[in-house]
């Protein structure tokens, strides 16, 4: 694809370099990447091994002929410069958390610390089999009981099973604890309650636990219709899953009635901490009477996320749920006050299984503990608190040119509108956020939650600072502005800037080879 249309002088709000130039256009790869294969020359090579002195088996001797190839195997033949280069310019063509704002709502798609990835990539750490032995991986085992200790003083919990791999496969652990708690008390029921202000993840864990969901809509306030909740509440509902803040970014204000009243009927209280961001070290589910927790570490501890992880959705439970949490689970098995911890493995009693295999995915728990260690308690804290204070600052910046629905204090995350900007030219929140891009900026999550009409969630993050979030407002601005006094087209056909252009979304999701309109 050509670089379609940048006319020079024409670069909306692209991101500046330190020294404050705007990137060029080139860096932001917007020539044309032919493939690998056209890079491809026959003979070039990005490998060398050393010679061993191990001599060489002949090949007929090594792969029994029916398995041997008969023809060359169809790789590009490059050199290790022109491999390097053209991955470094294809990373250019794409918008990233290390490039600029990331506003994504819903996703805490914050600036990751390197460090945690170079923890991550120590020998000792990166280097281990899955399937040594306890005696040899006692560090290994350390970092995963120590984390664990670190997530449930956090949530307020008793203990959490790690293994998990994202959110929806935490939602779907703890509702299968949920079950088994209920079962081993002879007590199956059938019904869990979510709040139409869930993320759309629970309905769907829901189902795949094997329970009915039933719907609770909103107040006017983006808070759980209280009179609502007691009205599905009975002795057939196993619990309900609340995710807080709620997807409005509000914090649910009668969280405490909540809890009390689906205990009154026996049902447990899941607490949806994927946006943990906006609570870290002030507010612990544990202590509003919550039975089990899951988190997102690819969220709110410091791995990159987005492109299908690997994440982790650790799932932490209180005391009356541990006997069932998912097994083997890396414990302390021994060692004294004066002599070192040992460490092993231990599977509780009436264990629901495993949800993953070996330790979970190890390696984002090592970034999780090595980002929790680096900020501290009180690191933590700031966290929650400047996430915040973002989100408001941009909700009562852009209060004047937006429609704000629940126009109250927000937790980490703001909900605007943008139906206001549908006179004269027809101008929706799919634009406004395509648009965004030109800008310099990435877009905020669109038409969700559901209950807002035209929704564009904002998720500055703690990571940006005042001149990020000054720009990102100002760019909201200018659009807004475009939508009613430029033509139409400067919106509806954005992004003008981008190597790829708008394309048809739902196609470009189901057409792996895309077949979308060039538009040179
Ligand atoms: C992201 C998110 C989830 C799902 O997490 P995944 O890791 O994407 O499976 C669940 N609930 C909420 C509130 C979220 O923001």
């Amino acid at each position: 694809m050509t670089a379609a249309g940048a006319g020079a002088g024409d670069r909306g709000n692209l991101p500046s370099t330190p020294g404050g130039q705007a990137l060029s256009a080139p860096l932001l790869g917007r020539a044309e990447e032919p493939t690998l294969f056209e890079h491809s020359s026959p003979g070039r090579k990005a490998w060398s091994f050393r010679t061993t002195g191990i001599p060489e088996l002949p090949r007929e001797e090594l792969v029994p002929s029916d398995h041997r190839r008969t023809a060359p195997v169809p790789v590009a033949e490059v050199s290790e410069r022109d491999l390097v280069a053209h991955f470094t310019r294809l990373s250019h063509r794409q918008f990233s958390v290390d490039l600029g704002a990331y506003p994504l709502g819903s996703c805490t798609m914050k600036y990751n610390p390197k460090v945690c990835d170079a923890v991550a990539a120590l020998p000792g750490l990166a280097g281990v089999h899955p399937a040594a032995p306890a005696s040899l991986t006692q560090g290994w085992l350390r970092l995963l009981v120590d984390l664990e200790a670190a997530l449930c003083e956090i949530t307020g919990m008793a203990a959490a099973t790690l293994q998990p791999a994202a959110g929806a496969a935490g939602e779907l652990t703890g509702l299968l604890l949920m079950r088994a708690w209920h079962e081993a008390r002879g007590d199956a029921r059938h019904k869990v309650i979510i709040p139409d202000s869930a993320h759309g993840t629970n309905p769907a864990s829901v189902t795949l636990g094997g329970y009915e969901v039933v719907t609770v809509p909103s107040d006017e306030r983006g808070c759980v219709d209280m009179a609502a909740l007691a009205g599905v509440l009975d002795e057939d509902v196993a619990g309900i899953m609340l995710t807080n803040p709620n997807t409005l970014g509000l914090f649910e204000e009668d969280i405490a009635a909540i809890a009390a009243s689906v205990h009154r009927v026996g049902g447990l209280l899941y607490y949806d901490g994927a946006n943990l961001n906006a609570i870290l070290g002030l507010v612990r589910p544990g202590d509003m009477g919550f039975d089990i927790v899951h988190m997102n570490l690819h969220k709110t501890f410091a791995t990159p996320h987005g492109g299908g992880g690997p994440g982790a959705g650790p799932v932490a439970v209180s005391e009356r749920l541990v006997p069932f949490l998912p097994g083997p689970r890396p414990v302390r098995v021994g060692g004294g006050t004066d002599d070192p911890p040992v460490y092993g493995w231990s599977t509780p009693e009436r264990s629901i299984g495993r949800m993953h295999s070996w330790h979970g995915n190890a390696l984002v728990l090592a970034r999780a503990l090595a980002y929790l260690t680096l900020h501290g308690r009180d690191g933590l804290r700031s966290v929650a608190e400047i996430a915040v204070l973002n989100a408001n600052w941009i909700r009562q910046r852009l209060s004047g040119t937006y429609d704000i629905p629940f126009d109250r204090p927000c937790m980490h995350e703001v909900v605007v509108s943008a139906r206001n900007l549908r006179q004269p030219n027809g101008v929706r929140a799919l634009d406004v956020a395509k648009r965004l891009l030109d800008k310099g900026f990435h877009s905020p999550t669109v038409y969700f939650p559901l209950i807002v009409e035209e929704a564009l969630m904002i998720e500055p993050t703690e990571t940006e600072s005042p001149q990020t979030l000054e720009a990102l407002a100002s760019a909201f601005e200018a659009i807004a502005y475009e939508a009613t006094s430029l033509p139409a087209d400067t919106l509806t056909d954005a992004p003008h800037h981008t190597p790829v252009r708008r394309v048809d979304e739902a196609r470009a999701a189901r057409t792996l080879i895309p077949t979308f309109d060039a538009r040179p």
